[in-house]
């Protein structure tokens, strides 16, 4: 489809960044395309509708940063909230936040406690699954709002990482497979 081939021709692939070994996926060129933007923000907002094509999400949560670009526009397409999850320190209200073991370190995300009601259901958009470490902290996150996370959507996922079996029990929708 349109979201499948703009991703294939719009994301540049940068070796050794950003250390030795590991393989980039830069989204920029595909973000610079406004076809290209536009057909993978479609591809992403139908993981937040029924077979009718109803909205059956209450939120959109997007991890920073570049779930920031393609979360924000999947919300408005759906016609719900956008909900940032943030790097510690970064967000001025009462949050949760969850620590998660990187493969060097660790990180801390943190999500505003009032941003997801008790009961809302969640999609969470990202431009890339890898390890799934930032989903499934994610999921954390917002089950500590007491939200539940029915969907995840992403540009890419890696397939060569067990990112889907560490997300969780919870669909996972990759516009691409790399
Ligand atoms: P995970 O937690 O699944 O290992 O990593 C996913 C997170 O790291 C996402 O927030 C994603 O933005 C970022 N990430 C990991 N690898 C890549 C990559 O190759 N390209 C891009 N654009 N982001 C990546």
């Amino acid at each position: 489809g349109a979201a499948s081939d703009a991703l294939h021709r719009l994301v540049r692939d940068v070796p050794d960044y950003p250390e030795p070994g590991i393989v980039f996926k830069d989204i920029t060129p595909l973000l610079s395309d406004p076809a290209g933007f536009a057909a993978v923000v479609d591809g992403l907002a139908a993981a937040g509708r029924d077979g009718e094509g109803r909205v059956v999400v209450d939120k959109v949560v997007g991890m920073e940063a570049r779930g920031f670009i393609v979360g924000a526009p999947v919300a408005l397409a759906l016609g719900v909230g956008f909900v940032p999850v943030r790097k510690a320190g970064k967000l001025p209200g009462p949050t949760h936040a969850v620590s998660y073991a990187l493969e060097y370190g660790e990180a801390t995300l943190e999500v505003h406690c009032d941003a997801v009601a008790p009961g809302e259901r969640v999609l969470l958009v990202d431009d890339v699954l890898a390890t799934g470490g930032t989903v499934a902290a994610t999921r954390e996150l917002i089950a500590a709002c007491g939200g539940e996370t029915v969907g995840v959507a992403v540009l890419m996922e890696l397939s060569f990482l067990p990112g889907r079996e560490t997300a969780g029990d919870v669909p996972v929708t990759a516009l691409a497979v790399v």
